[in-house]
Formats: C-alpha cells, structure tokens, sequence
C-alpha cells in the first residue's frame, strides 16, 4: 500500500519543505517530493499545515506505563515501549540501572526476542551501572553498585548481542580497559554519577568514553575546595569538543538557561535529548513507591532532598527545548538525528529521507503531536486526525 502524507511543513536534512509529499510504502520512505500532488493510488493523508518530522531515538529510559525495564519480563518490555511509542519514541533502547547480573542476562533475553521481529521498534540495550563512584550513586543506586569484574562484563558481553550502550562512573578501577573492551564490540561508552576532573576526562575520553550522560545531573560543576577554585566535570566535558552529551530537557532537571547553554556550546549534533524516565512516565494512575512522591511533574523523594527521576516523555523534551529558546527543528534533531547517529542505527533512522524507516511524527502549530507512524503503521492518532 502507497501512503501520501501532503499539505506539511516536512522537516528534511536540508531543512524544512512546504507544500512537498512523503511517499511511504513497505514502512520505507519512498520518496520525499517538493510537489503535493496527489499520486494515483496512493491513501492521501492530509497534514493541513502542521509539521511533519522524523520519529524520535529514546536512548536513555527506565521505564513508562507503569513498568520497570529492570522488572525485565516481557510484559514490562511490552507496556512501557509502548508507552513511549504514543509519545513520538518510534526507536527505543530500554535502559537498565544498576542491578544484578542474571536480571541484565533476562532483559537481553526478552530484548533480543523483540529485535527478531522485523516491526521491533526496540533496537537495543543500554546498562546504567553497576559499576559506579559509591560517593555519586546517589540514594536509589546505593544498593546495588559494585566494582569492576572484566570476567563478567565479558562474559555478558560475549554471550549476548543486544547491549548497544553502557554508562559507569570513570574514576572507579578498571573502568579504562572497560571502555576499550566495550568500544571493540562496538558499543557506545558514556560517564555518569561521576566527580571526575579535567585530568581523568581527557583519559576516560582516550580510552573511549565519548558521551556523558545526563549532563550536569550527578556531577559537580566548577566548585571550591578549601581557598583554592576547581573545574567539575561539566566544564570538563565542554572542553574535549568532539565529547558527545545529553540532557534531560523535562524542564525540571535543569533550568532553562542550561538547557540554552548545552545547545549553545555543545550544539545540535554533539546534544541529545533524553528523557531518563521512571516507570511512572506515560502513566494515567501510577502506584507510587512510598520512598517518592510526585511533584510538579517530576519524582522527588518523599523528604524532598533530592530529585528522584522524570516523569518525561520524547514529545514533552522537544517542548522545554522550544520554551527555552531553542528553534523547533534543532530541537527534533536533538531528539532524533542526533541520537540515531550516536548509537549507530542513522542508517535507519533519526531523519525523514528516501530509504529510511518510515517513523514519523506530525505536530500541530502549539507543538502538541498529533499522530505517530511506525515503520508506516499509523499507531496515534491523537483526536482521530488523520
Ligand atoms: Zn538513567
């Protein structure tokens, strides 16, 4: 079946197109034409002036629709990919935090059960922990954090081929040859909960540590210690140019001015945005653990110290990047693009072009998303609009 989508403003690599055409056909971009003309036999799908852009990479979430990645069953896998698919996430990467290593044996399992199936929109793994700096854990990882076993990483590594990205904490032993190991298997290698300085960045970054995750969130910024002043590890990380990061733009996590900041020293190709969210995300009616409470949108532990997690979802991101300052199109390529490349499946996807995956998003003119195609398959329809 050929599927016409006409009458959009299209976001295409070269930037945005009017009164053009995507042609889909087999879930496959066909063709992305600059005349609207109706194709004989092809189902029309009328954007009427709203924005057509390309489906988003979800590269770092814990969970949505009230599951856990870490319940690691295939139900969970199910419900909260899901979740996130009616929020624009047409590729997603479940994450899972620091946890034993037979529940991450189990996750692969179920992940590489779901990549069997051609229409999978799960295209990987990505492990937080569980080899993380104790003093940066923080509370909700404390439990489960350990040091550096090359037997077990291996091991995991060799007998599985789903993992595509993995995050410790740079400073603790061992982490150096980690990264090396986990670089030649082709996986992408991020620092997190880390207190590294500009010294052990430049390291980690040579030994492969290229990308930071959730930037500024579990890591010191410039700081004093005693008379004398330090750069942290955010300063660190804008230092090494080629260094990759992303944020959790929930306009929560970090302020508006940051989020203009990140984009405007790290920019658009060098920036990701990530949700990091907790099952209670894309959720009508979460249980909530009684070690939480829900708060202006975003988790908090129940004493109010400290933020426990996001409640974000991609299309939310997109939004706080706009509010922020931030033009509409660089912030669905951070969302996008960006990620797609980062962790290696732009062959695919991350823009709308001849050849690609057809995942596309529309979005109205106050930026609410409207309708969400799958490798063709429309599967939100936000008001039964199309
Ligand atoms: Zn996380």
């Amino acid at each position: 079946m050929l599927t016409q989508i006409i009458n959009g403003h299209i976001l295409t690599p070269q930037g945005w197109m009017k009164d053009g055409s995507v042609l889909i056909s087999d879930g496959k971009i066909l063709e992305i034409t600059n005349s609207d003309l109706a194709v004989i036999g092809a189902q029309i799908v009328d954007a009427r002036g709203m924005y057509i852009v390309p489906g988003f990479v979800a590269m770092h979430v814990h969970g949505g629709g009230g599951y856990d990645f870490k319940e690691a069953t295939p139900e969970a896998f199910q419900d909260a990919v899901e979740a996130h698919l009616k929020h624009g996430a047409t590729t997603i990467f479940p994450t899972l935090s620091s946890c034993s290593f037979n529940t991450l044996k189990r996750a692969a399992e179920i992940c590489e059960g779901m990549m069997a199936e051609k229409s999978s929109i799960v295209l990987g793994l990505h492990l937080e922990g569980p080899y993380l700096n104790p003093k940066m854990a923080g509370e909700l990882f404390a439990d489960s954090i350990k040091a550096i076993e090359p037997d077990e990483y291996k091991d995991l590594l060799e007998n599985t081929h789903c993992i595509k990205r993995w995050d410790i904490s740079p400073e603790v032993e061992g982490a150096h040859a980690f990264a090396r190991y986990i670089r030649s298997k082709g996986l992408l290698a991020a620092i997190t909960h880390t207190e590294a300085e500009y010294e052990e960045i430049k390291e980690a970054y040579a030994a492969g540590f290229t990308h930071a995750a959730h930037f500024y969130n579990a890591m010191p910024g410039f700081h004093k210690r005693r008379e004398y002043k330090y750069e942290g590890t955010v300063e660190s990380v804008y230092l090494i140019d080629n260094m990759t990061v992303e944020v959790i733009a929930d306009g929560r996590h970090l302020p508006s001015t940051i989020l203009r900041l990140v984009y405007k020293l790290k920019g658009v190709e060098r920036t990701c945005l990530v949700t990091d969210a907790l099952a209670y995300a894309a959720c009508d009616n979460p249980v909530v653990d009684p070690k939480f409470v829900i708060e202006d949108g975003v988790c908090k532990l129940a004493d109010h110290s400290s933020l426990a997690g996001s409640l974000a979802t991609m299309d939310k991101l997109v939004q706080t990047m706009v509010k922020a300052g931030v033009p509409f199109c660089d912030a669905i390529r951070m969302a996008s693009e960006t990620p797609a490349r980062l962790i290696g499946v732009d062959d695919r996807k991350g823009s709308l072009q001849k050849g690609k995956d057809a995942d596309i998003l529309i979005f109205d003119r106050n930026l609410e998303l409207r309708a969400v195609w799958s490798m063709g398959v429309l599967v939100e329809n936000a008001n039964t609009m199309f």
